[in-house]
Protein backbone atom coordinates (compact mmCIF):
# COMPACT_ATOMS: atom_id res chain seq x y z
CA UNK A 1 0.00 0.00 0.00
CA UNK A 2 1.40 3.64 -1.03
CA UNK A 3 2.47 5.89 1.79
CA UNK A 4 0.02 8.04 2.70
CA UNK A 5 2.17 11.27 2.35
CA UNK A 6 -0.81 13.70 2.97
CA UNK A 7 -2.08 14.39 6.12
CA UNK A 8 -6.12 14.93 6.66
CA UNK A 9 -6.55 18.47 5.84
CA UNK A 10 -4.35 18.34 2.76
CA UNK A 11 -6.50 15.24 1.70
CA UNK A 12 -9.85 16.67 2.77
CA UNK A 13 -8.58 20.06 0.66
CA UNK A 14 -7.41 18.28 -2.56
CA UNK A 15 -10.70 15.78 -2.14
CA UNK A 16 -12.80 19.47 -1.91
CA UNK A 17 -10.84 20.43 -4.77
CA UNK A 18 -11.29 17.57 -7.24
CA UNK A 19 -14.92 17.50 -6.00
CA UNK A 20 -15.72 21.14 -6.95
CA UNK A 21 -15.85 20.96 -10.81
CA UNK A 22 -18.43 18.95 -12.49
CA UNK A 23 -20.06 17.80 -9.55
CA UNK A 24 -23.48 15.22 -10.43
CA UNK A 25 -26.25 18.34 -8.96
CA UNK A 26 -24.91 20.87 -11.29
CA UNK A 27 -24.86 18.22 -13.87
CA UNK A 28 -28.86 17.87 -13.04
CA UNK A 29 -29.14 22.12 -13.15
CA UNK A 30 -27.20 21.99 -16.12
CA UNK A 31 -29.45 19.32 -18.44
CA UNK A 32 -32.24 21.02 -17.52
CA UNK A 33 -31.71 24.21 -18.30
CA UNK A 34 -30.43 23.09 -21.36
CA UNK A 35 -33.68 21.13 -21.97
CA UNK A 36 -35.56 23.94 -21.60
CA UNK A 37 -33.56 25.93 -24.61
CA UNK A 38 -31.59 28.11 -21.98
CA UNK A 39 -28.07 28.98 -23.09
CA UNK A 40 -25.22 29.49 -20.86
CA UNK A 41 -21.51 29.30 -20.26
CA UNK A 42 -20.25 27.81 -17.06
CA UNK A 43 -17.37 27.98 -14.62
CA UNK A 44 -16.70 31.46 -15.69
CA UNK A 45 -13.83 32.41 -14.26
CA UNK A 46 -13.94 36.03 -14.98
CA UNK A 47 -17.21 37.05 -12.35
CA UNK A 48 -16.70 36.84 -9.11
CA UNK A 49 -16.58 32.89 -7.38
CA UNK A 50 -16.57 32.04 -11.19
CA UNK A 51 -20.73 31.34 -11.14
CA UNK A 52 -21.18 27.76 -12.05
CA UNK A 53 -24.01 28.56 -14.35
CA UNK A 54 -23.81 31.98 -16.35
CA UNK A 55 -26.97 33.24 -18.43
CA UNK A 56 -25.51 36.45 -20.39
CA UNK A 57 -29.07 36.95 -21.83
CA UNK A 58 -30.54 36.89 -18.34
CA UNK A 59 -27.92 38.71 -16.91
CA UNK A 60 -27.67 35.57 -14.09
CA UNK A 61 -25.67 33.74 -12.60
CA UNK A 62 -26.04 29.83 -10.70
CA UNK A 63 -24.25 28.69 -7.84
CA UNK A 64 -24.85 25.01 -7.72
CA UNK A 65 -23.77 24.38 -3.76
CA UNK A 66 -22.59 21.56 -2.01
CA UNK A 67 -24.49 21.88 1.59
CA UNK A 68 -20.91 21.03 3.49
CA UNK A 69 -18.49 23.18 1.77
CA UNK A 70 -21.03 25.97 1.48
CA UNK A 71 -22.76 25.74 4.76
CA UNK A 72 -26.11 25.47 3.83
CA UNK A 73 -28.03 27.05 6.52
CA UNK A 74 -29.87 24.71 9.18
CA UNK A 75 -29.36 21.82 6.94
CA UNK A 76 -27.99 18.29 8.25
CA UNK A 77 -25.13 17.85 5.52
CA UNK A 78 -23.79 20.90 7.03
CA UNK A 79 -22.61 19.03 9.69
CA UNK A 80 -19.61 20.03 11.95
CA UNK A 81 -17.03 17.28 11.60
CA UNK A 82 -16.41 15.53 15.42
CA UNK A 83 -12.32 16.92 15.02
CA UNK A 84 -10.36 19.32 14.11
CA UNK A 85 -13.02 21.45 15.10
CA UNK A 86 -11.58 25.05 14.99
CA UNK A 87 -9.65 23.91 11.75
CA UNK A 88 -13.30 23.42 10.16
CA UNK A 89 -14.77 25.78 11.73
CA UNK A 90 -12.20 29.03 10.37
CA UNK A 91 -12.52 26.98 6.76
CA UNK A 92 -16.15 27.50 7.15
CA UNK A 93 -15.85 30.85 8.19
CA UNK A 94 -13.61 31.64 5.66
CA UNK A 95 -15.77 29.95 2.69
CA UNK A 96 -18.75 31.77 3.78
CA UNK A 97 -17.31 34.86 4.22
CA UNK A 98 -15.94 34.18 0.67
CA UNK A 99 -19.07 33.55 -0.88
CA UNK A 100 -20.93 36.52 0.64
CA UNK A 101 -18.35 38.64 -0.75
CA UNK A 102 -18.61 37.52 -4.75
CA UNK A 103 -22.22 37.70 -4.17
CA UNK A 104 -22.72 41.12 -2.97
CA UNK A 105 -20.01 41.80 -6.01
CA UNK A 106 -22.28 40.66 -8.85
CA UNK A 107 -25.39 41.61 -7.45
CA UNK A 108 -23.25 45.31 -7.12
CA UNK A 109 -22.60 44.24 -11.09
CA UNK A 110 -26.67 43.77 -11.44
CA UNK A 111 -26.13 40.24 -11.79
CA UNK A 112 -29.11 37.97 -10.59
CA UNK A 113 -27.73 35.58 -8.20
CA UNK A 114 -29.49 32.47 -7.82
CA UNK A 115 -28.38 29.36 -5.43
CA UNK A 116 -29.21 25.97 -5.36
CA UNK A 117 -28.28 23.32 -2.92
CA UNK A 118 -27.41 20.03 -3.73
CA UNK A 119 -29.91 19.00 -0.92
CA UNK A 120 -32.62 20.41 -2.90
CA UNK A 121 -32.33 18.39 -5.89
CA UNK A 122 -30.64 15.03 -4.91
CA UNK A 123 -34.51 13.32 -4.03
CA UNK A 124 -36.12 13.97 -7.44
CA UNK A 125 -39.30 14.01 -5.64
CA UNK A 126 -38.45 17.27 -5.05
CA UNK A 127 -35.96 18.32 -8.26
CA UNK A 128 -38.63 19.14 -11.04
CA UNK A 129 -40.59 22.10 -8.40
CA UNK A 130 -37.10 23.41 -7.49
CA UNK A 131 -36.00 23.16 -10.87
CA UNK A 132 -38.49 24.97 -12.07
CA UNK A 133 -37.96 27.56 -9.60
CA UNK A 134 -35.21 28.49 -10.61
CA UNK A 135 -36.26 28.62 -14.18
CA UNK A 136 -38.84 31.60 -13.17
CA UNK A 137 -35.92 32.63 -11.42
CA UNK A 138 -33.84 33.19 -13.92
CA UNK A 139 -36.39 34.84 -16.10
CA UNK A 140 -37.55 37.64 -13.70
CA UNK A 141 -36.44 40.77 -14.18
CA UNK A 142 -34.22 42.18 -11.80
CA UNK A 143 -35.93 44.58 -9.90
CA UNK A 144 -33.55 47.12 -8.53
ZN1 LIG B 1 -28.64 21.41 2.18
Amino acid sequence: MAADIFSEEQRSYVMSRVGSKNTKPELIVRSFLHGLGFRFRIHEQKLPGCPDIVLPKHRCVVFVNGCFWHRHKDCRRASMPLTRVDFWQTKFDGNIARDEKNQRLLKKNKWKVCLVWECEIDKESRRAEKLLELANEIIQPLDI
